[in-house]
């Protein structure tokens, strides 16, 4: 019985006691032979990727081009025991071209400082969610160059890759007025009451009135503020969404004087 199995093993090429031994060494050394070396091996990609990507024409420096390079290789080359050519490559590029696009836009921002109206395009096109840690300085750039079609297109960006606020800014025009009052794009401080207004405060007040229980009605007045959201209001105990923007409002005697009003018309019974 053993001995038959041992040989069905061996016939299977399967991994048996002596074909392991055996093998071993010779696996080993094959390894070590071909791990590949990524940053030598962006040193002699660096031309073919940056034509085929459009770094050329972008005409990056020949150190980001690298970087960036070395980058895409690890994008692309899933396995370090393996070289394919430099066609497959290309070719892989080519399937993660949004990707790739946006690395590009991005380390470009990150590490130029200046920048061609070509390099501007590309970034506020093809960026996406990558140039959004860096989009109030991209703002700024553009509004020295005088880019308005370029800031136009990066307000879509924002919306749709950012952190779109409640409020609009009323100085660059992006919804980015942030729980502190501030513009996450221009840095831009608005006044308490430009939030209110814009947020339609005492609307959204007289509908928390209405639905809210009278400890939540003495919690607001016992802290004097809440919390206001697009969804409506909270107060100051509640758990706030974290992805959510809420501003924090003070209450003004008038508000208080609402909320006092409807506790004691809640206390009289009917
Ligand atoms: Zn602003």
């Amino acid at each position: 019985m053993v001995l038959i199995k041992r040989k069905s093993r061996k016939k299977n090429n399967k991994a048996g006691e002596e074909t392991v031994v055996k093998e071993k060494p010779r696996k080993k050394k094959r390894r070590k032979k071909k791990i590949l070396d990524l940053d030598s091996l962006a040193k002699k990609l660096v031309q073919d990727i940056s034509e085929y990507t459009g770094m050329n024409t972008l005409q990056l420096p020949d150190k980001l081009k690298q970087k960036i390079t070395r980058e895409i290789l690890d994008i692309v080359i899933t396995s370090t025991s393996y070289k394919p050519s430099t066609d497959t490559i290309l070719k892989r590029i080519s399937r993660n071209r949004e990707l790739i696009n946006m690395i590009i836009a991005a380390r470009m921002l990150e590490e130029l400082n200046e920048f061609t109206d070509e390099q501007l395009e590309f970034i506020v096109y093809y960026g996406k969610r990558m140039i959004i840690p860096e989009i109030s300085r991209l703002y700024r750039i553009l509004i020295k160059k005088n880019r308005k079609d370029l800031i136009s297109y990066l307000q879509y960006v924002w919306e749709k890759y950012g952190r779109p606020s409640p409020v609009k800014c009323p100085k660059c025009g992006f919804n980015a007025i942030m729980p502190d009052y501030t513009c996450y794009i221009c840095g831009y401080t608005v006044t308490e009451s430009y939030i209110r207004e814009q947020i339609s405060f005492e609307e959204k007040l007289r509908e928390f009135i209405k639905e809210a229980s009278v400890a939540e009605l003495l919690e607001v007045l016992e802290y004097g503020f809440v919390f206001v959201s697009r969804e409506g209001i909270k107060t100051p105990k509640s758990k706030i969404d974290p992805s959510k923007i809420y501003y924090q409002i003070y209450l003004k005697p008038k508000d208080k004087a609402l909320i006092k009003e409807e506790i004691s018309n809640r206390k009289i019974p009917v």
